[in-house]
């Protein structure tokens, strides 16, 4: 069961049925726990791009939970996410660099 409900442009992700939990690929088959959750991503550097991208964005906040993860974009254009949890909604965007480097991050509305 998944409590974490990730929608990556639209539509539902982060098992190996629905798609990678960053970029919604179908294919690979990698597997990271995150969030205390069995993610899917369809590769290495996805995962590590998701993993950084939490690590930044919950770095400077009081969110510990997160119920919902809307991520919208890709790599060119980087991404809009919003968290959200029953309390709290945290936006951002985020660009990342070669490596699964954050590049660019900044905190929006
Ligand atoms: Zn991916």
């Amino acid at each position: 069961m998944n409590d974490l409900n990730i929608i990556v442009n639209g539509v539902r992700a982060g098992s190996k049925a629905t798609g990678c939990a960053l970029c919604g690929a179908t294919w690979g088959d990698h597997h990271e726990e995150i969030l205390g959750e069995d993610l899917f991503f369809c590769c290495d550097i996805c995962a590590a791009e998701f993993r950084n991208m939490i690590e930044k964005a919950l770095q400077n906040t009081p969110i510990n939970k997160i119920d919902e993860l809307r991520i919208n974009g890709n790599y060119r254009d980087g991404r809009h996410v919003v968290i959200n949890n029953e309390k709290n909604s945290l936006s951002f965007y985020v660009k990342f660099g070669p490596g699964a480097a954050i590049e660019e991050f900044r905190m929006e509305k």
